[in-house]
């Protein structure tokens, strides 16, 4: 059961407090209280957890500063949208807003592989006034002979040039906990001078041990990327791990899925699954053309299959891109062949650009006639 509190109400108030005392008469029920500050209001959620159904919801409803109460189904109990749940739950991170109606492109190297490169990226980024991208460090690989990452070797360099050319947010990839501890400890020793998403491959997305990790810490979002051979209900559950383990910052990746059926593509694109996300959880959902299309194909109307599937995932609503650009692809130690030119970000950003436009012209169209309402899952 879940607690909607009046916005802005204070997560430490009296409010709260008699909520957490009302709880106590009831055996078995734990309450965890959840805060999310958003730019309009301050969204604070009390889960109460255990045989909920011992509760009087009519008298809880009743205490002061309870705007609704919602009862959630077993599956996705703090990432999922429940029944009465209209709001997304979306957060902010250094300066920037995540949630279902943002938009970010995160662009960059699939792998760092040396200082020029990184700085060569950073400087187009910047001068497109992108201030998010990504950069992979620790490389999980699927032969052990292939380039592993520089990893922690990296990152002092990565960031002092993240902080020069105003990148705020970079989305990395980790493989184990003490991955983590490095992104820390480096960028605390740079003076903090941007901040990292932390990416959970598709490799990764049941490494259990490893999302409840990513769980206890508050201080980096985690993107979580769609699995590899699994449903997307156990990949939703990835996500589900990271959120009850405390962590809310988290955001959705379609990446493609692995079958022969996508071929000639690496991945059959999945993009139509972005609106189903959005019914399902409360997370904003990022898409990952590069690794989903692989190759750099240009179909006869001149665009790049890369284009068009990331065409494909923002006219249904995706919060955020994530896409691979080297300055010399051929000199890629990791995914060359799928990574766009730095000449090539000008024409992807405007092209996002026009389709972004039209999604959101798609949105006013049916907020014009007869607003479907969200159905609960
Ligand atoms: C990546 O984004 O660098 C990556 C390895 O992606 P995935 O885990 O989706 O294969
Ligand atoms: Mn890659």
């Amino acid at each position: 059961m879940i607690l909607i509190m009046n916005p802005d109400i204070d997560p430490k108030g009296p409010e709260i407090q008699q909520v957490l005392d009302h709880v106590k008469n009831y055996p078995g029920i734990k309450a965890r209280v959840h805060s999310v500050a958003g730019t309009t209001r301050t969204l604070t959620e009390v889960y109460l957890i255990g045989p909920t159904q011992t509760i009087d919801p009519e008298g809880i409803a009743g205490l002061p500063g309870v705007e609704r109460v919602v009862r959630v189904s077993e599956r996705y109990r703090v990432i999922g949208r429940h029944k009465g749940q209209m709001e997304a739950v979306g957060f902010e991170y250094n300066g920037l807003t995540f949630n279902q109606e943002s938009f970010h492109i995160f662009a960059g190297l699939c792998a760092v592989d040396t200082r020029e490169h990184v700085e060569e990226v950073m400087r187009v980024l910047q001068a497109h006034g992108l201030s998010t991208c990504r950069m992979g460090a620790y490389k999980p690989r699927t032969s052990p002979y292939d380039f592993q990452g520089h990893g922690r070797k990296c990152l002092p360099y990565v960031f002092e040039l993240a902080g020069r050319y105003g990148i705020k947010v970079i989305a990395m990839e980790v493989t184990r906990e003490d991955h983590v501890d490095d992104i820390r400890s480096c960028l605390e020793e740079a003076g903090n001078p941007t901040g990292v998403m932390i990416q959970v491959g598709t490799r990764n997305a049941q490494n259990f041990e490893l999302l409840k990790v990513l769980g206890q810490q508050q201080e980096f979002p985690v993107l979580v990327k769609r699995g590899m051979g699994i449903t997307l209900e156990e990949s939703l559950n990835a996500c589900e791990y990271v959120a009850s383990a405390g962590n809310r910052k988290v955001v959705f990746c379609l990446r493609g899925v692995k079958t022969h059926l996508g071929e000639p593509h690496r991945n059959l694109v999945d993009f139509a699954h972005v609106p189903v996300i959005k019914r399902l959880t409360r997370m904003p959902v990022c898409i990952d053309p590069s690794h989903s299309v692989g190759r750099k194909d240009i179909s006869p109307d001149g665009l790049m299959d890369i284009l068009h599937a990331t065409a494909q995932g923002v006219i249904a609503g995706a919060n955020m891109i994530l896409v691979d650009f080297h300055p010399a692809p051929e000199m890629a130690l990791c995914d060359g062949p799928q990574a766009l030119l730095l000449e090539e970000m000008e024409t992807f950003l405007k092209d996002s650009k026009i389709v972004r436009e039209a999604y959101e012209k798609r949105r006013a169209l049916m907020r014009q006639s007869a607003a479907p309402s969200i159905e609960a899952v």
